[in-house]
């Protein structure tokens, strides 16, 4: 049977039920319906993997008293092929729905209606928080200080120079805001530049922090840095650290200290049961994250500061394979890797599923609170990179290693997880 594309074709699987939000706080059935989009390119093995290496882990955390019941929507190339477009009504529909969903990569389309179909995602959903952990399972890692790293970066999902307003230099709406610029405001532009703004807004600043200092309380975190460039771009970044100090202060006083009162009040000691909220000048930040990991946790940035920590982050500790993620809105999550589709690697059975399924285990383990999942599914991936078992991009790593196939791989965790 084909996978629905409008909304009168909805209709959640039997035997699972529906995440609710009430009172702003997620609750969710030992059965929850959990969406799941396929996605291009290597997607569809990703997915596999993560859903079996999941399903496996909440069996053995809670004996068949609770599991998901997943549901497929299409997105993407299969969508093209079912439905005749890239993002069906039907699977943003039932992603609100159900408030719950792991999603493979897609391909960005070129020359379609749709800059990219993850941002399209993101932005009708409202996910505004992008996560991203950063952890040293053991892989191959180019650096001296790989087994410090232990990051999870909130990134600004909305706003910023990613918010798509901008023109080409020579366009007519560019000239309009030149002259606009120079006659009420007295700013004088030149006619060959590019225009584009960048919004960055107290609203979209404070949720995010709020997210941030909650996953950090949850996680018995005990730092929080905010990472910005307020000393050159004062109204944008430089107000992004001053919301997100405010939040901390006015919101959630009894648990934190800033940066200021650790000195001025405590000597630079942090006292027991707090959490540190500091900030760090953008260029410095990504310097600090090279030469001092461990003073690093949680890091929570605006859109393209967040963008850059990302990726060099998640190189310190050996890069795209192990890359989860997971975009997040009030009371609706949708985790998806760091990486793309890799069309090269498709349907060879190659390539390393780990990162889906740690974005799977956010979704499951974080997200909808299962957190016995979380150990059991890391615990897993260190034993079998320990091992020595491990698929192709780990193995070029490790002199004398055979890699496994992907679904090889997927079979070893899903030992590990039932001999834990
Ligand atoms: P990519 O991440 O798909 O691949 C780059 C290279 O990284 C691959 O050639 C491969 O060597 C390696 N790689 C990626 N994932 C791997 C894995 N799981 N295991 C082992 N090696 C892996 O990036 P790209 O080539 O720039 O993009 C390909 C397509 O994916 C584009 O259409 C792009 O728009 C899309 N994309 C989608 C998402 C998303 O859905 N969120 C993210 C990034 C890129």
């Amino acid at each position: 049977m084909g996978l629905p594309c409008s909304r009168s074709e909805l209709k959640p699987p039997a035997g699972g039920e529906l995440a609710k939000l009430v009172d702003g706080k997620l609750v969710v059935p030992d059965n929850p319906v959990v969406v799941y989009i396929e996605g291009d390119g290597i997607g569809p093995e990703v997915v596999r993997s993560a859903r079996a290496v999941i399903d496996a882990a909440i069996e053995k955390a809670y004996g068949g008293t609770r599991r998901i019941v997943w549901w497929e929507m299409a997105a993407g190339e299969k969508a093209q092929r079912e439905c005749g477009e890239l993002l069906p009504e039907a699977t943003l529909e039932a992603i609100k729905m159900t408030r719950l969903a792991l999603k493979g990569p897609l391909t960005t389309p070129v020359g379609s209606g749709f800059r990219s179909l993850n941002v399209a995602i993101r932005q009708a959903l409202d996910l505004y928080a992008n996560i991203r952990p950063v952890r040293f399972y053991g892989q191959p890692a180019p650096h001296k200080y790989a087994d410090k790293v232990n990051f999870v970066i909130f990134r600004e999902n909305t706003e910023d120079v990613y918010a798509g307003i901008e023109w080409p230099w020579d366009s007519s709406e560019a000239s309009k805001l030149r002259e606009f610029l120079k006659r009420e405001l007295g700013v004088t532009v030149r006619e060959d530049a590019g225009l584009g703004l960048k919004p960055i807004s107290k609203f979209a600043t404070q949720r995010l922090m709020r997210r941030a200092i909650e996953w950090a309380i949850r996680n018995g975190n005990r730092r929080i840095t905010l990472m910005h460039k307020g000393n050159i771009m004062k109204y944008t970044e430089g107000a992004f650290m001053q919301w997100g100090y405010e939040v901390a202060v006015n919101e959630f006083r009894e648990y934190i200290v800033t940066e200021q009162e650790l000195w001025e009040k405590y000597n630079g000691e942090l006292p027991e049961g707090k959490i540190l909220v500091n900030d760090r000048i953008a260029d410095n930040m990504l310097q600090q994250i090279i030469t001092r990991p461990w003073d690093y946790e949680i890091i929570v940035a605006p859109n393209l500061n967040g963008d850059y920590i990302s990726d060099a982050a998640n190189a310190l500790v050996g890069g795209i394979g192990m890359a989860a993620g997971m975009n997040m809105g009030d009371g609706i999550a949708v985790a998806e890797p760091v990486h793309g589709t890799a069309p090269k690697y498709a349907g060879k059975n190659v390539i390393n599923p780990t990162a889906e399924i740690l974005s799977a285990t956010l979704l499951i383990g974080e997200f909808m609170g299962w957190r016995e999942v979380v150990g059991l599914v890391e615990n897993a991936i260190r034993r079998a990179i320990a091992d020595k078992k491990v698929t192709y991009d780990l193995a070029r790593h490790m002199p004398g290693v055979e890699p496994l196939k992907t679904t090889e791989y997927t079979e070893a965790l899903i030992e590990y997880i039932k001999e834990s």
